[in-house]
């Protein structure tokens, strides 16, 4: 395998579409021509984990967050980011970065904070916006059947728990093929009226490209007559936290215990308790401050997540509490969601999990 085949693999998994329009991700470091001997999946990028690469033969990191994030002027080994650039260019190893593609994704880093919480009926906390495209498509009654399965087949209607989902209208088409023309129906010169279906479909962003294909290779015109739409609707399964139900409602202390003891922290900062029990929590891994408001407006009694500063921490108000569970301990399992899903889908890939705890913050 290529790193441009292990990158397609990864594309299809967590596209790069979910990502950030601040972030850095995909192939960061590296040759896509390559051949992948191994692939090291960890949190971070350091200087230990490039050397762990390279004592376990694998020429691929695959790093949660990006080690280059605003840019490189120079690689002179002067900061740890410039050095381990260095060290992976040295020793030809590829550094991928996947960060806000699992951070927005159904099934990414804050999903699994919820089953290690054991939160049911999760929801996006903040969903992500222009995900959703529509096709309008004009066809002819004869080749409705196969122009849909083509679609769907290509992923479009497929939205949450629904699949082959359109919407059907008829219609009169029009047209005058010119004299260099080669029409489907009707002659060169022509004037022709056919009965045709107009298709709606909505489909993710990031299927464009396909979806554009599958009705191009199944329309049987000469010119199809098509149009593509960015929606303003969010969708809601991919997007920033989530929010979900504790099986039983629990005072907060008897929460902050279950919290500690899940995310196996030593340390949590949160904001001043009240009386109110916990049975709907927010949870956002890594720096959530942004996210506060939007967990107050769906009715979280706690918020779970990293990086809060001074003043933050008033923002709770007397609605829900605010947990600051550390940053590294809000993406712990992320590394393991990267290696499962990669060990399934290729059994027999060199996939090794780094066993360098990568955090930066100590606690005395
Ligand atoms: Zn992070």
């Amino acid at each position: 395998m290529t790193v441009k085949e292990l990158l397609d693999i990864l594309e299809e998994w967590a596209p790069q579409a979910y990502a950030e329009d601040f972030d850095n991700v995909g192939l960061l470091v590296g040759n896509p021509d390559n051949y992948c001997s191994g692939a090291l999946i960890t949190l971070d990028s350091t200087e230990e984990v490039v050397e762990e690469a390279i004592a376990k033969k694998c020429n691929v990191i695959i790093s949660f967050h990006p080690i280059v994030f605003s840019g490189l002027k120079k690689i002179t080994g002067s900061s740890y980011v410039e050095r381990v650039v260095q060290k992976a260019i040295e020793n030809q190893i590829a550094i991928i970065a996947l960060h806000t593609r699992l951070d927005n994704h159904p099934n990414g880093v804050s999903e699994v904070l919820c089953k290690q919480l054991k939160l049911s009926k999760t929801e996006v906390l903040v969903p992500k916006k222009a995900t959703l495209k529509k096709l309008v498509a004009y066809v002819p009654e004869s080749h409705i059947a196969s122009i849909l399965e083509a679609l769907h087949k290509a992923g479009a209607g497929s939205l949450e728990n629904y699949k082959d989902c359109s919407f059907l209208l008829e219609g009169t088409g029009k047209f005058t093929g010119t004299a260099q023309s080669n029409p489907h129906i009707g002659k060169q010169m022509e004037k022709v009226t056919v009965s045709e279906i107009q298709i709606n479909v909505v489909f993710e962003a990031h299927l464009f490209h396909r979806v554009q294909k599958a009705l191009l290779d199944a329309h049987p015109y000469e010119t199809v007559a098509y149009e593509m739409y960015q929606l303003l609707n969010s969708f809601s399964q991919v997007g920033m936290g989530r929010i979900g139900e504790l099986e039983k409602e629990m005072d907060q202390l008897t929460f902050l215990n279950w919290v500690k003891k899940q995310l196996n922290t030593e340390l949590i900062r949160h904001s001043p308790l009240t009386n109110k029990n916990i049975k709907k929590v927010a949870v956002l891994g890594g720096s959530g401050s942004f996210a506060i408001e939007d967990a107050k407006r769906k009715g979280a009694d706690a918020y779970i997540t990293a990086d809060l500063k001074y003043h933050q921490f008033y923002q709770g108000e007397k609605q829900l509490v605010l947990l600051d569970v550390g940053h590294y301990e809000s993406e712990q399992f992320t590394k393991n969601l990267i290696f499962d899903y990669l060990k399934e889908k290729l059994p027999n890939f060199a996939f090794v999990l780094s066993n360098i705890k990568t955090n930066p913050v100590n606690y005395f």
